[in-house]
């Protein structure tokens, strides 16, 4: 009996052995390889369970999915050691982990999204193949920036970090910050991913979400004895290892903004608690304007705001596989987008990248309990808020910087294409804008530098500072913007089409009359207008401006915030020292 085990075991090994030869040497079979590869994954998993039982057979398959990671050498060391010490294979391949990295690359991302069977709709279809569609694409191409650059040793302080939780290396996108220099690595990774992808990369929310989540249940544990911290860094542990990337749902419909969840006309209006079983729970609702939820592999799902003990049932975190059943994604339209679907490219502005946003219906989603990490607890759902929204107000320091790097070139840029580069003003608006620019990203690094450690061991961000910059961040883009805008002149938006230059009749005359400076191109001329474009007015707006005015929090929540950490209590004692008053009761 043993010996035909043995036999298969054998068999598979060879076969897994040759397809990796094949698709290391033989271009273009990729694809196949992975298919083939996943059909002998299966049918090892299910002589595992013929050997070992189901528990067995379910970690041996994780294990064997991990191998997606390895090198050809790692692969080829798994093998040996699995068949070395037949009797216990299961365990001696989980064991060997410890070899394969817990990094996706590029290309291990886009096919790991494949491989997902999410219910997405865009302009009324639903849509199979996600990750090759124009209007998705150059979004899939920013969040795959995040892998690509930790893939680069010149960026690997940035991009990678140390986990907590396990000792490898991890992409910090999924780490849990340790000190201040994390939180400021992180404003600066930030940054430069705005630089490359003149766009918002989507991966952050996912990150300032476990963050948050990593505290509260650390001190909602303490309170109040419950048990989720453990099982949401178990969780983690999960994110880090497949190197995941998760969208952090916060973000509610809110129907009347005077009522509270359970005072709405329709109860759905705030994601709530639908059922609770033995296994786990029940959700129901929809989280709006979710960044990046099409490129996601997890949801996390957390409560809007601040509730009252009435509203038991909304104070809700838990992660959701983002094809779990039940969830429908709706993709959310920005401007000229349809662009991105001409042929050409030119007026699309940012060629390659871009971003996005969807409406999430959750149609009573299971969550196992393992998955939970708050149900019922109010007292925690403003805390779990604002740790939350102080992560993301201290991201906009780094991305909208980096994204303000590109205005600021394009802006220089056009000045010497039309020959304006040397007019004083021009200087002086120039400027003005890396002032401002460096404005925010200043906030980002101060709120981080004067970061401090939480119960959890997980630093926070210095809450004022995060809110300043968060502030800083509703207005000085707009003023980049308007800048940008008046160094680039009218043509910005009343540019021809690339098909009207691409016209043999009339492409001369456009090539003609709308030359700059007679040493650049036309086309270099409108190619940078498309830019600025993009970023002011098209679909590049959308992050740089509105979701710099409203994402984290519109400002009037930074300005609560502000009033109540101002300490103002203490200022006026500053002030009656120096004016020589009297300390008294009641001041
Ligand atoms: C591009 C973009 C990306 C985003 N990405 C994400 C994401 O990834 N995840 C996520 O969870 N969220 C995301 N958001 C959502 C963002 O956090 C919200 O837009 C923000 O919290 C404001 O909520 P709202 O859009 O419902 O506007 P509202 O809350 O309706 O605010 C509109 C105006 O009404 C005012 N207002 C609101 N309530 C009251 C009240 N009770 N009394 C008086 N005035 C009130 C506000 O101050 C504001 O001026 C994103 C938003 C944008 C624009
Ligand atoms: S807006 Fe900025 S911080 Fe938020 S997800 Fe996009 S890139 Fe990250």
């Amino acid at each position: 009996m043993h010996c035909w085990i043995l036999l298969g075991f054998l068999s598979l090994t060879l076969a897994y052995g040759v397809i990796i030869a094949l698709a290391v040497t033989v271009p273009g079979t990729g694809q196949v390889c992975q298919g083939a590869g996943a059909v002998l994954i299966t049918l090892w998993t299910l002589l595992v369970f013929f050997v070992g039982g189901q528990s067995k057979a379910e970690a041996f398959k994780r294990a064997g999915l991990q191998l997606g990671n390895a090198t050809l050498g790692q692969r080829f060391v798994l093998g040996v050691e699995s068949l070395s010490i037949f009797r216990s294979m299961p365990e001696a391949i989980i064991s060997s982990r410890r070899i394969v990295m817990a990094l996706m690359t590029r290309d291990d991302y886009v096919a790991s999204l494949s491989r997902m069977k999410k219910r997405v709709f865009i302009m009324g279809q639903e849509v199979e193949n996600l990750v090759d569609h124009p209007l998705v694409r150059p979004s899939l191409n920013a969040c795959a920036m995040t892998y690509e650059l930790a893939g680069q040793p010149a960026y690997a302080d940035l991009m990678l970090a140390t986990s907590s939780l396990t000792g490898r290396q991890v992409n910090r996108f999924t780490h849990l910050h340790q000190d201040t220099a994390d939180l400021v690595a992180k404003v600066k990774m930030l940054r430069l991913l705005g630089q490359m992808t003149g766009c918002c990369f989507q991966r952050c929310v996912g990150m300032d979400a476990f963050n948050a989540v990593d505290s509260v249940t650390c001190e909602m544990d303490r309170a109040l004895g419950s048990g989720y911290h453990a099982r949401f860094r178990q969780y983690l542990e999960y994110v880090q290892e497949h190197d995941l990337v998760v969208d952090g749902a916060m973000t509610d419909p809110k129907g009347d903004r005077r009522l509270k969840p359970s005072q709405q006309a329709d109860p759905d209006l705030f994601v709530h608690i639908a059922d609770r079983r033995p296994a786990g729970i029940v959700v129901r609702g929809a989280k709006l304007h979710q960044t990046g939820a099409l490129n996601s592999h997890e949801i996390m799902i957390m409560p809007t705001q601040t509730l009252a003990a009435e509203d038991q049932d909304y104070a809700v975190a838990c992660a959701i596989p983002a094809d779990a059943p039940g969830i429908l994604m709706i993709y959310g339209r920005q401007a000229s987008d349809t662009r991105k679907l001409e042929d050409g490219g030119l007026d699309v502005g940012n060629r390659e990248f871009g971003g996005h946003e969807a409406a999430i219906i959750l149609d009573d989603v299971f969550v196992p309990w393992e998955r939970v990490f708050m149900a019922g607890e109010t007292a925690f759902s403003g805390l779990l808020v604002e740790r939350f929204a102080g992560y993301h107000r201290q991201s906009y320091g780094g991305c909208k910087a980096g994204v303000g790097d590109v205005v600021i070139g394009a802006a220089q840029s056009l000045a010497r294409y039309q020959g304006t580069d040397q007019a004083s003003h021009v200087k002086d608006k120039i400027v003005e804008m890396v002032h401002l620019n460096e404005t925010l990203y200043a906030c980002g690094i101060a709120c981080s530098a004067e970061g401090k450690p939480t119960a959890s061991g997980t630093y926070l961000i210095d809450p004022l500072l995060a809110n300043v910059c968060k502030l800083n961040v509703t207005r000085l883009p707009y003023e980049i913007a308007r800048l940008a805008q008046d160094i680039a002149g009218g043509l910005l938006v009343t540019l021809p089409s690339e098909k009207d230059f691409a016209n043999p009749e009339i492409g001369p005359y456009l090539d003609k009359y709308l030359r700059g400076a007679a040493q650049y191109t036309t086309e270099e001329r409108c190619r940078m207008l498309r830019l600025v474009e993009n970023l002011t007015l098209g679909p590049g707006a959308a992050a740089y401006l509105t979701e710099s005015m409203h994402g984290a929090g519109s400002p009037q929540a930074q300005r609560i915030m502000l009033a109540r950490l101002a300490d103002l209590e203490g200022k006026m004692r500053l002030a009656r020292r120096l004016a020589g008053i009297k300390e008294r009761p009641g001041q």
